[in-house]
């Protein structure tokens, strides 16, 4: 059976990656770097040539999907550029290049409990599974982010979907994500991919105010439209210009206090995938047809990225 002809519940996606370790085990290595609310592994899946671990001054790619738990795209779109990555490196010469250049550090699923339960009770679920109050569950992930936390988009009100938490990084799987990625070093870009309007969303979500890295960004915008061919159109912008939003892992990447720790800025994105914002009948809910045809266009938009980000150093 063709995995990537459908999606596929959170065990069979821990399972499809440790056969992909399985089977390249000097290319893939499996990691569980926290626990959710309901006591599920979060996973991070290592993609390179293990050799080059070793180097302290190797440069690594963080890719996420799924915060939001209805956008299966998301994780659908991860786990075939995952496979296309480990199929391609000695086969195809850009991806060889790509990953002898840079580790990609994945995690497939940021909210499992969330993506579990849109199987298994509410199919447009969005935030995790915390209870908050009786019978009230769920922060939106994506809002609980520590950097300008509670700045606008995102409400106090436990029973909205865009609830932003009790205080800032109060979300265990957060919590998790913000660990690990501050124990990996040399990180040059990160994407969050989510779903849905065919967007490449670049810093700041929470004003309108653009960055010193405008231009930067919007020239990623044109390369990884170029990658992906124009017979799907993504809009480059800026977070806020799509609706002003706080506490997102975009802008915690890429704000001050990660800078600081890091000494330096990071490309950091959010990818809105297919469908386009037209077609909103079809929304979250994109057939699984798609998959393959949305994979291939983002393994490409990805080695765009990497490529862009790896010519122009943010300073
Ligand atoms: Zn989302």
């Amino acid at each position: 059976m063709d995995w990537h002809a459908d999606y596929h519940r959170y065990s069979e996606i821990l399972t499809f990656f440790q056969a992909l370790a399985a089977r390249s085990p000097d290319l893939v290595k499996l990691k569980v770097f926290g626990l959710t609310h309901e006591g599920r592994f979060l996973m991070r899946v290592t993609i390179g040539p293990h050799k080059r671990s070793e180097d302290p001054d190797r440069k690594r790619i963080w890719l996420q999907a799924m915060q939001h738990a209805r956008e299966w795209i998301s994780g659908a779109t991860v786990q075939y550029i995952a496979e296309s990555l480990v199929n391609g490196y000695g086969r195809d010469p850009a991806i060889t290049r790509m990953l002898d250049a840079v580790e990609v550090v994945l995690v497939p699923v940021a909210n499992p409990d969330g993506y579990e339960y849109s199987w298994m009770g509410e199919r447009l679920w969005r935030k995790n599974r915390r209870p908050i109050q009786p019978g009230v569950f769920g922060v939106d992930m994506n809002r609980n982010w520590p950097d300008h936390w509670n700045n606008g988009g995102s409400s106090p009100d436990p029973r909205s979907d865009v609830y932003m938490g009790p205080f800032a990084a109060s979300e265990p799987e957060v919590q998790a994500l913000m660990n690990e990625f501050r124990a990996t070093p040399n990180i040059v870009g990160a994407i969050d991919y989510h779903s849905y309007s065919q967007l490449l969303l670049y810093p700041v979500g929470y004003t309108l105010m653009p960055s010193v890295y405008q231009p930067q960004f919007r020239e990623l915008g044109q390369v990884f439209q170029k990658a992906i061919g124009d017979q799907t159109p993504f809009v480059p912008e800026q977070s806020s210009q799509l609706y002003i939003a706080s506490g997102g892992a975009e802008d915690w990447w890429f704000g001050d206090q990660t800078a600081k720790e890091r000494g330096g800025r990071i490309y950091s994105i959010c990818i809105e995938l297919n469908p386009s914002e037209r077609e909103n009948m079809v929304g979250f809910l994109l057939p699984p047809s798609a998959i393959r045809s949305v994979g291939e266009e983002q393994v490409r938009g990805l080695m765009a990225f990497v490529s862009y980000t790896l010519e122009h150093p943010l300073l």
